[in-house]
């Protein structure tokens, strides 16, 4: 495994470089927040009318203008949405990047499927930290990390490397682990993980394990709490012991069935339906649904939203979630904050 030793990081450096972070969204916001408590100078661009510009004024940073914050930066990190990226490139970036410059990416699907083309002199890295926003800061603030995969797309500079595995450092992942990879591997494990497991797989697997009980006759309240609130509980003891772990402290009434059942459910048509989304995201068709879906407005993906918003389990979740919030009591049982 490409794990970088904690000393390579650690010689690392972004020196005096300026970093103008684009947007402060989800990973807009941790990586400003972060790179600033790291010594890092930076500048977060926004446009005038941005709802996002007094938050971040009063994280204390300096905001200016997508174009000025571009203009006054060494590195730009671009975290913008993913189908804003090539817009902002062309009309901000391009012609406004000093020369030798970096672009950093979060994600490296504009790169990747060529959707962005930079100018040659420029350094393109990827930095993706293999969490949501809000994890990456307040696990920084805990004084821990978020693990980040690390790469390097266009080395101008000579520096890519080095540049990426500084910034990987100012946001805190080398506390963690920093992996390097390509940009190849980093978006189609990172597609193929959501198609298969993360949303695709879990959805499907929740709504007809649901239905499957609802029909048969069983109360929606229990069906909701066996299929889907009790997958966080699993997702942490996954997350915290590992898979194999997770099969010692189960009840061995719950080991057999998943034996029995798991490889029925999740079967050769499963594996081949996997392979095949696999060659779909390789080949670039996955790339090109989502181009014309965007072309069209996501009609597809905002009936995919409404269908799921009208599903029974939404119905049972809201009707359990307003008992609960009118006792103070948030999702899991816990104490609602205040
Ligand atoms: P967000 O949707 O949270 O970004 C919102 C910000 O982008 C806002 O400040 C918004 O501006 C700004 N923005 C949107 N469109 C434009 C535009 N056309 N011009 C200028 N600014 C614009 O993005 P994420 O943080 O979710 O994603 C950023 C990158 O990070 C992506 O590449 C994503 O794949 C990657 N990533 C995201 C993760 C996450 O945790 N969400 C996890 C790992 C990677 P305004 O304030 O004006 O509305
Ligand atoms: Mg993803």
């Amino acid at each position: 495994m490409a794990l970088v030793p904690a000393e390579e990081l650690r010689s690392a450096s972004l020196g005096n470089a300026v970093v103008a972070v684009l947007g402060y969204g989800s990973q807009g916001r941790a990586q400003a927040l972060n790179l600033r408590d790291s010594g890092v100078s930076v500048i977060v661009g926004l446009r005038e009318n941005s709802p996002r510009r007094s938050r971040a004024e009063e994280d204390g940073l300096r905001v200016e203008t997508p174009s000025d914050a571009v203009a006054g930066a060494d590195l730009v990190a671009m975290l913008v949405p993913d189908e804003a990226q090539p817009g902002v490139y062309a009309e901000v970036i391009d012609s406004r990047l000093k020369p030798g410059g970096a672009l950093v990416f979060a994600h490296g699907y504009n790169i990747h499927y060529q959707l962005i083309e930079p100018r040659a002199d420029l350094d393109v890295i990827l930095v993706a930290p293999s969490g949501i926003g809000e994890q990456v800061r307040a696990r920084y603030e805990a004084g821990h990390g978020t693990a980040g995969f690390v790469a390097v797309d266009q080395d101008a500079s000579g520096q890519a490397r080095s540049r990426a595995l500084a910034y990987a450092r100012a946001l805190g992942e080398g506390r963690v682990a920093v992996i390097e990879t390509t940009f190849a591997e980093e978006v189609e494990t990172d597609l193929f993980a959501e198609q298969t497991v993360l949303v695709g797989g879990l959805t499907e697997l929740i709504t007809e394990a649901f239905s499957t009980l609802t029909n048969a006759g069983y109360q929606p309240e229990i069906a909701y709490f066996c299929c889907l609130e009790e997958v966080k509980l699993m997702a942490d003891l996954i997350y915290e012991q590992g898979l194999a772990s997770l099969w010692d402290s189960i009840s061995s009434t719950a080991a057999l069935g998943g034996l029995q059942v798991g490889p029925c459910v999740v079967n050769e048509q499963s594996r081949q339906a996997m392979r095949e989304a696999l060659s779909g995201i390789r080949g670039g068709q996955f790339a090109a649904d989502l181009a014309r879906e965007g072309r069209e407005g996501f009609p597809q993906l905002e009936a995919a939203r409404k269908r799921l918003r009208e599903h029974p389990i939404e119905a049972v979740r809201r009707r359990l979630r307003s008992v609960a919030e009118s006792e103070g009591v948030g999702p899991g049982g816990d104490k609602m904050a205040s």
